[in-house]
């Protein structure tokens, strides 16, 4: 018996979207959008909150910024779909329901998985108990309490990746007063040309950051982290960037997932052992001539919207299309007065050309601005979404 005849409540075809990050939500609007007229389909989207979560931004709430109030169910307005807020605790793949807060259960004929990732606190002993995250905006308003309440001290930001920088210089931007101190194994801005990350060592520099490259943190104390080797940094604050992880629920669900947890997609960003099971965003390894695509917003926002398309595809008979994207930047903000973008190559490699100081920093916000207009004209133009780089030569291949 499926899981629609089941419920015997409803003969609609059930789409349930977990996430409304900028994955979820790309998906929720363009598929809503695509089938609002069609009384078989029902779209529904599951958050943990209701107030949309700029990720983007957490290194701004991580310091006291206050961000603007965005609202889910008021931008799912008018579109047909539902929303259920509530905390996915699990998927039973085989029944095809989702459990929400334990007590809730959500019956679906196609699963559209986007519920991202979070700081590896399992990386390292310590981490999970002593450590401060931007996993959610909740975790970047715990450490901004604690930052506002030091008057001095040592800030650790564990992790020199792209988070870490800007998690680094936001807050040495934000608090003169606090030693700020960036520790990784790889030199910041690595993958960068030597023009940008020559910039970016020198704002780092201005801003006062102390930054220790080629370490590794092998623990984080109550009062500090412990590198390889033995040597122990004092900190009144360690926050740690170095590196995410997916949620358990997808492996626990039986879906085939990858080394970090994330959902093991085929070419249409359906689950290789569960294709009525869309992974998107963060939480997806997707494959593509150049290899697996990382977690990004740029790379995210497309994989909703193509889900959707693909979903909207199989439910009037046709074929879904393969998923083609290609990178175009590293956007890097420096705090809120200086920046850089390194533009990229389909494959993430950098190109010759970057963008420094104001005109880096108009580029960064107009970037980190953009998803929440973008899903407003997707209601109205579900066209207008549907535009990214493929990639050309370099995804072609793509299996
Ligand atoms: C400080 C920072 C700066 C960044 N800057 C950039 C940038 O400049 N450009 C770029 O492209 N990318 C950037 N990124 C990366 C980007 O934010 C992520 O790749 C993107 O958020 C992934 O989108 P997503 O929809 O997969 O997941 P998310 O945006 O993380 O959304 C997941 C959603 O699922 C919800 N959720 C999770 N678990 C559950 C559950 N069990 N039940 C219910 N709801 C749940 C969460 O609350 C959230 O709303 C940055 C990240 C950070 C942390």
């Amino acid at each position: 018996m499926s899981a629609r005849q089941e419920t015997g409540t409803t003969t609609a075809h059930r789409v349930v979207i977990l996430g409304a990050g900028y994955a979820g939500l790309a998906a929720a609007i363009q598929l809503a959008a695509r089938v609002k007229r069609r009384e078989d389909v029902q779209v529904t989207l599951v958050n943990a909150q209701e107030r949309f979560t700029e990720r983007m931004r957490l290194h701004m709430t991580a310091t006291g910024q206050r961000l603007a109030e965005l609202s889910v169910p008021e931008l799912l307005e008018g579109t047909g779909a539902q929303f259920v807020r509530g905390w996915v605790t699990a998927v039973d793949a085989d029944a095809k329901t989702v459990r929400i807060d334990d007590d809730r259960v959500l019956p679906y004929d196609t699963l559209v998985y986007g519920l991202g990732g979070v700081a590896d606190t399992s990386a390292v002993p310590g981490a999970e108990d002593h450590a401060y995250t931007l996993s959610s905006a909740q975790d970047a308003e715990l450490l901004a309490d604690r930052l506002a309440r030091l008057d001095s001290g040592t800030v650790v930001v564990a992790g020199s990746g792209l988070t870490g920088i800007e998690s680094a210089a936001e807050i040495a931007e934000r608090h003169p007063e606090l030693n700020v101190v960036l520790l990784g194994r790889q030199e910041p801005g690595a993958a960068m040309t030597p023009k940008a990350k020559a910039y970016l060592h020198a704002a780092l520099h201005r801003l006062g950051v102390q930054v220790r490259a080629g370490v590794e943190v092998v623990k984080v104390l109550p009062d500090g982290v412990e590198l390889a080797g033995g040597e122990s940094i004092a900190a009144d604050v360690v926050q740690w960037t170095g590196g995410t992880r997916i949620s358990p629920l997808a492996a626990a669900a039986g879906l085939a997932v990858d080394e970090r947890g994330r959902i093991v997609t085929d070419a249409m960003l359906r689950s290789v052992s569960h294709p009525e099971v869309y992974a998107i965003g963060d939480a997806a390894a997707i494959r593509q001539g150049y290899g697996v695509m990382h977690g990004t917003c740029q790379g995210g926002m497309p994989t909703g919207v193509h889900a959707a398309l693909s979903i909207d595809r199989v439910l009037e008979g046709r074929q879904p299309k393969p998923f083609r994207f290609g990178y175009y930047h590293t956007p890097v903000s420096l705090g809120r007065g200086d920046a850089v973008v390194q533009f990229t190559r389909p494959d993430d490699s950098p190109r010759r050309f970057c963008l420094t100081g104001r005109m880096a920093v108009r580029y960064k916000e107009t970037v980190t601005a953009s998803p929440w207009p973008t899903y407003g004209r997707m209601k109205k133009m579900p066209a207008s979404g549907a535009f990214w780089p493929r990639g050309g030569r370099f995804t072609r291949e793509a299996k």
